[in-house]
């Protein structure tokens, strides 16, 4: 049992990362894990959730967080009711800490192998594009994905899940 979706990895730096966590047993956001862990910083804390920055940022953002639960669950409808009331609480301080006027919310729910999800902890995307930069790409976050096939829009192909 894994609780990663190794096909998913969009970078060979992602995806050694992911097996280094792998081979150990450990989920990266589970809250003992994220607090140890050398590169996810830690932005804030709510009661249940954790804002980080996303160590691997989509192209085009210029902020990439991730909201992340202290549960371990891999849809947010199995998040007890105290922590999925305290989403909106952390949701609220990242729109206020980073007086943002616009932004995209994306979660991916359940199963990630199909999700496109890397990991089986459930968290969610606060995307923000760089309006700034006349070349840009636009923020895109897949969300479906077909087991052992390839995403031919990801320039990043991994071998071998
Ligand atoms: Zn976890």
């Amino acid at each position: 049992m894994t609780f990663y979706c190794f096909e998913n990895a969009r970078t060979s730096e992602q995806l050694a990362e992911m097996r280094r966590l792998d081979a150990a047993g450990i989920c990266l956001f589970c809250p003992e894990v994220l607090a140890q862990h050398a590169r996810q910083q830690i932005l804030f804390q709510t009661r249940h959730w954790t804002a980080t920055p996303n160590e691997f940022p989509y192209p085009g953002t210029r902020l990439h967080l991730l909201l992340v639960p202290d549960q371990h669950a891999a849809d947010l409808l199995d998040l007890t009711e105290e922590v999925r009331q305290d989403f909106w609480l952390a949701l609220a301080a990242v729109s206020e800490k980073h007086q943002l006027s616009h932004y995209g919310l994306g979660v991916r729910n359940g199963d990630c192998r199909f999700t496109g999800a890397t990991i089986a902890h459930v968290h969610a995307h606060v995307l923000v594009g760089d309006t700034q930069a006349a070349d840009a790409p636009p923020v895109r976050m897949r969300f479906s994905s077909h087991p052992g096939s390839r995403d031919r829009s990801s320039p990043y192909q991994p071998r071998s899940a």
